[in-house]
C-alpha cells in the first residue's frame, strides 16, 4: 500500500539501487535506473527511477522529470516500440494506484493500449 511509507527504508526500489534486490537492469546513470517491470501490463513495460529516494513529482526537480521522459523516449527506440506508439505514466498518490513510494515513470507499448480512465 502506498500509505505504507514514505522513507527509504524497506524501499524496493531503492534495495534494487543498491543491488540489494536483483533486478534486470536495462539502463543506468547518475541520476536514474530503468527496469523491466516484474508484473508487465504490456509486451514492454520498464520503469524509470531516479537514483535518489524521491517519493512523488512534487518532490522532484524539473531536470530530473525530463531526463526520465528524455531515458524513456530512448528505451522505446530500442525496444522498437517507438513508430507504433507507448504510453508513459506516472501514478502519484493512493487515487492514482501508487503502490512503491519512490517514484517511477512507467513506460508502456507493444500493444494497442486502453483509453485512460
Ligand atoms: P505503481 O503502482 O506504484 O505506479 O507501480 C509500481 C510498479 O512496480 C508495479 O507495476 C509493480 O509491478 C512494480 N514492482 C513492484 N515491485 C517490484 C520489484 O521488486 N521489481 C520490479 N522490477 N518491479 C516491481
Ligand atoms: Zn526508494
Amino acid at each position: 500500500m502506498y500509505s505504507a511509507s514514505r522513507s527509504k527504508k524497506g524501499c524496493i526500489f531503492c534495495r534494487i539501487i543498491s543491488g540489494e534486490v536483483q533486478s534486470d537492469i536495462l539502463y543506468q546513470d547518475e541520476q536514474v535506473i530503468a527496469i523491466r517491470d516484474i508484473n508487465p501490463q504490456a509486451p514492454t513495460h520498464i520503469l524509470i527511477l531516479p537514483k535518489a529516494h524521491i517519493p512523488s513529482p512534487a518532490e522532484a526537480e524539473e531536470p530530473l522529470l525530463g531526463h526520465m521522459a528524455l531515458v524513456a523516449a530512448e528505451l522505446a527506440k530500442r525496444e522498437g516500440i517507438s513508430p507504433k506508439g507507448y504510453r508513459l505514466v506516472i501514478n502519484s498518490g493512493a487515487e492514482a494506484g501508487q503502490e512503491v513510494p519512490h517514484l517511477h515513470l512507467h513506460l508502456l507499448g507493444g500493444r494497442p493500449l486502453k483509453e485512460m480512465g
